[in-house]
């Protein structure tokens, strides 16, 4: 044990007075010599120094004495990019490839789906961006996104935990059977609504001529009953959470049956805009598919059409697009960089897992060979929450594939998406009380960092300059 303060002081980095990062070996350790430091768990000290554990409780001392370690509102910065790392493992990698490029990141970003199904808590996931934050010395700022959060208890947790963005998922309170009335029963329901209000929004919107926006009474109908709840929820949350916590706000309306029309978008935007409501982002949900992990599918030139309206409606009210599932959006990308000249938000979460698993692919096959057969085998139960394209019968065998072969199957779209949506399940699989996967495939990333660093550079690296130019 006393030989591990000598190798900890060998390679031991300062990143604030007293504070080191130190590695030994694959394992990462806090050294402190601070005098007055707060009660660290520790793993062995002399008179001088005190070699400390990476873990949950002293990340959330060491931001009580480092100020850069506490997430941040993205407010003032145009492009930023939300990197959701499902392992914990990736903010090295993410911070390396960022360096010097001006992009704002918001380093932990998850949503309660993807805690449940990685089983792992807000705590976790904080901890893992202030650890990958310290170890790389990086002093730019980052945020923490309570992603697609639905219910205050979950806000609160977020908050709880000092998380500095929120992004509500008003999907619940979004009515998506309005598209699919016929005139009368849309009217009828439209009439439902008390006359003098009825009489403000037509005022307000029939004779709208901002952002090229034109409405007409179907459409404000159809924007009204749509997202008339949306709103009051909104506004609720906003009151009760966010504004008095100085919370650095997203709304998402992109989880929806139907794509956002440049009238709903506006419809939307002026009533939080009248309510007092100041949103960084907004996520519509654009035309087109973005789906897990593969590129968009879509017509790219109608994109880019819509896309500029909803830029355009966004920089009137004040607030930045927010791209969602923004994983492995190549086509799109160049339109968001071209457009969004003002400023976006791009979002990515499992791409970065993918990218684990080619790493997998490369140094154990043995492991990933039983990683697929499990995911393939399993794939319907992910489909019930995930939607995606292949089925079962997409698979391809692998049992003559050459192992020099394996990380094809990171590069084909069919066994991306079964790779991608069955992570939650392959992650708690247990077998006589243990893992079977979960483990072995944090080992092996531990064992190599660099490789999945090098991986994420060139993959996330390509995101970055296609979105931002960078
Ligand atoms: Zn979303």
């Amino acid at each position: 044990m006393q030989s591990l303060i000598k190798e900890c002081l060998a390679s031991a980095a300062e990143r604030a007075p007293g504070y080191f990062t130190a590695k030994v070996g694959n394992d990462d350790y806090l050294v402190v010599t601070a005098k007055n430091a707060p009660a660290f768990d520790v793993i062995v000290a002399d008179d001088n120094t005190k070699i400390c554990p990476q873990n949950n409780k002293n990340a959330k001392l060491l931001r009580s004495v480092i100020s850069y370690l506490n997430p941040v509102s993205r407010k003032g910065h145009k492009f930023t990019i939300g990197l959701g790392d499902r392992l914990g493992c990736a903010g090295e990698g993410h911070l390396k490839l960022l360096a010097g490029k001006g992009i704002f990141p918001v380093l932990a970003q998850q949503s309660i789906r993807e805690l449940n199904l990685t089983g792992r808590t807000y705590e976790d996931v904080l901890a893992s961006a202030v650890w990958a934050v310290f170890n790389e010395g990086y002093t730019g700022g980052y945020g923490a996104d309570g992603d697609h959060l639905k219910q205050p208890f979950e806000i609160e947790y977020a908050i709880s935990c000092g998380y500095s963005m929120i992004t509500l998922d008003c999907s619940e309170h979004i009515d998506n059977t309005i598209m699919s009335l016929d005139d009368a029963a849309l009217t009828a329901k439209y009439e439902e609504i008390s006359a003098p209000i009825r009489k403000a929004y037509e005022e307000k919107y029939l004779n709208c001529a901002e952002c090229g926006i034109k409405f007409d009474k179907k459409s404000l109908m159809q924007s009204v009953l749509i997202y008339g709840d949306a709103i009051e929820y909104t506004e609720m949350i906003y009151n009760r959470f966010i504004k008095p916590n100085g919370i650095d706000f997203e709304m998402s309306i992109d989880e929806t049956a139907t794509p956002t029309s440049p009238e709903n978008h506006y419809f939307l935007a002026a009533e939080l805009y009248s309510r007092g409501i100041e949103c960084e982002t907004l996520a519509p949900r654009f035309c087109g598919e973005f789906q897990k992990g593969i590129d968009y599918i879509g017509d790219v030139a109608q994109f880019e059409k819509e896309y500029i309206v909803h830029d355009n409606i966004a920089r009137h009210f004040g607030y930045r697009l927010s791209v969602h599932s923004g994983s492995d959006k190549f086509s799109v990308f160049p339109v968001i960089h071209k457009v969004s000249t003002g400023g976006v938000h791009v979002k990515t979460a499992g791409t970065n897992w993918l990218e684990a698993l080619r790493v997998i692919s490369k140094v154990d096959p043995a492991l990933i060979r039983e990683i697929y057969e499990y995911a393939v085998e399993n794939l319907p139960i992910a489909q019930a929450y995930y939607h995606i394209r292949p089925s079962q019968a997409d698979a391809p065998s692998i049992k003559d594939m050459c192992d020099c072969k394996l990380p094809t199957l990171l590069d084909v779209e069919d066994t991306r998406q079964i790779l991608h949506i069955t992570y939650g399940l392959l992650l708690n699989e247990k077998c006589d009380g243990r893992y079977v996967f979960r483990d072995r495939l944090y080992d092996c990333l531990k064992n190599n960092r660099a490789a999945y660093a090098d991986g994420l550079k060139v993959h996330i690296g390509k995101h970055l300059a296609l979105a931002f130019g960078v």
